[in-house]
């Protein structure tokens, strides 16, 4: 029987969750669902002075709003707890402790101040920057001596001196690294924290780690950790590297937070769903040329076979064609219930629930992003305070207010105020005198909204319904003025 797939999400918490963070959780999320596996969080806190407060609940927040619920983590036991590195240092402690007694890694004695001028040295002899490994030889009761006599101290792992290592990466395929360009990497800090490399190893045994699924920066790191699964006598587990991500100009993908912060997208107005979807193509394809896709689809059809090699790159026009499609499919009551606190934010007066679903429905079909909806809903809610003036000069001649005039009665006279009466009555209007009903269209919705372009205009008459739409017509004709030539 093959053993339950079991995969992680390991990230730094640093701030704040970076689109790639993103990906690296998705692809390892659907990975679980898709095979029925176990999906983990595990937060790699062990070093202490990129430890940013509240990160933590931050990234939490993101990853459950995105949809991506895991089934082990910080606040979720599944009995392969702790699952923040910071609590189980014993076991990095223990476990390095073991490797110095095979014979793998060593004490390493060596200052600071000696490792600099090493570095500066090698740097200037224009040499490959790595440790000499001055104490891989100092005879283990030694270094316990001076250990008891309290001095400061490192544990690093023993490189091979010749040789190479092979692997194969589901993505990548075969990768060899030669052992001469690896350093003896320290495993075990002064301050007791394990470097990443020892603590990455130990969890993902410990936590039955299945699949590593992550971003290619993290390849050139498994030569180590493949010798340290050697050491240990471990079966590691299947290696996954996702390619890079890249701006459109194929640099790597911008550092700036608001560029990458997946909150910021958010707070912008992208829905998760969209979001999801685009960060599921940067890497991944479906073999066609689908590429609007919901959750569920995306779990049916993940596999890591259909994930390429090359950089994915970031384009955000990419992105907003997404969300505009998201948005209309989204059920109106839904889409409506994400808008309203974006209005009422600004302090906008909303009127009924069933009011503000009709403009949501009107509106939907325009949307890029939600927060678009504030800007092109206003009108709605309140009276348009200022009319373009470049809609005014297009629109508005010197016969403007007296046809409005007349449109103004036969409107007031209509008893249903819906489309079929309305387009009657501005057709007969504009027939009477004898112009084309766009004459009359532009500067009534110039009059009902204060812009030159938006939905239909019996539409938005309809939702005004009819005292509103009198009001703002007899009020346009009253303030309006042009001159005439
Ligand atoms: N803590 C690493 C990061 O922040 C995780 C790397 C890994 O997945 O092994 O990305």
């Amino acid at each position: 029987m093959e053993s339950i797939v079991r995969v992680r999400f390991a990230p730094s918490p640093t701030g704040y969750l970076h689109v790639g963070g993103l990906r690296t959780a998705l692809y390892n999320y659907l990975f679980a669902r898709h095979t029925n596996g176990k999906f983990i969080l595990r937060i790699e806190d062990t070093d202490q002075s990129r430890k940013v407060e509240g990160a933590v609940e931050n990234l939490i927040e993101t990853l459950k709003w995105a949809g991506l619920e895991y089934d082990e983590g910080p606040d979720r036991d599944g009995g392969y707890g702790p699952y923040v590195q910071s609590q189980r240092l014993h076991l990095y402690r223990q476990y390095a402790d073991q490797l110095v007694e095979q014979g793998d890694a060593y004490y390493c004695f060596c200052m600071p101040e000696r490792l600099e001028e090493l570095r500066k040295r090698q740097q200037e002899q224009k040499q490959t920057i790595a440790y000499d490994r001055a104490c891989r030889n100092i005879p283990v009761v030694e270094a316990r001596k001076r250990i008891e006599n309290g001095e400061k101290h490192v544990i690093r792992m023993k490189i091979p001196l010749e040789g190479s290592l092979t692997f194969t990466d589901v993505i990548r395929g075969d990768v060899t690294f030669q052992y001469s360009v690896l350093d003896d990497q320290v495993l075990l800090k002064s301050d007791g924290f394990p470097t990443y490399h020892l603590a990455v190893v130990i969890d993902d045994h410990f936590m039955g780690i299945t699949h590593v699924i992550r971003g290619e920066e993290w390849l050139s790191s498994v030569p180590k950790h493949l010798l340290l699964y050697r050491y240990f006598g471990w079966q590691p587990p299947v290696l996954a590297h996702l390619p890079l991500l890249l701006n459109p100009d194929r640099t790597k993908l911008s550092k700036r937070q608001g560029d990458v912060a997946v909150e910021d997208y958010r707070a912008r107005g992208y829905l998760k769903e969209a979001i999801v979807n685009f960060v599921a193509l940067l890497g991944w394809n479906p073999g066609d040329d689908r590429e609007l896709f919901t959750m569920d689809e995306l779990i049916r059809e993940f596999t890591l076979e259909r994930v390429g090699k090359s950089g994915a790159i970031f384009n955000i026009e990419k992105l907003n064609w997404l969300n505009q499609q998201h948005i209309r499919r989204k059920d109106t009551k839904e889409l409506a219930h994400l808008l309203k606190p974006i209005v009422e934010m600004k302090g906008i007066p909303l009127k009924s629930d069933e009011y503000f679903c009709a403009v949501v429905d009107l509106l939907k079909e325009k949307l890029t992003v939600l927060n678009d909806f504030v800007e092109y809903s206003r009108y709605f809610f309140e009276e348009p305070s200022t009319y373009e003036q470049e809609g005014i000069a297009k629109h508005w001649d010197t016969d403007t207010a007296h046809r409005l005039t007349v449109l103004l009665d036969a409107l007031s006279e209509l008893d249903t105020f819906t489309k079929p009466e309305l387009e009657a009555t501005f057709k007969h209007v504009a027939e009477h005198f004898g112009v084309k009903v766009a004459k009359l269209i532009h500067p009534v919705r110039l009059a009902l909204s204060g812009r030159q372009v938006g939905p239909g205009l019996y539409e938005m008459m309809e939702i005004l319904g009819k005292t509103t739409v009198l009001k703002r017509i007899q009020r346009a004709i009253e303030r309006i003025q042009v001159s005439p030539m």
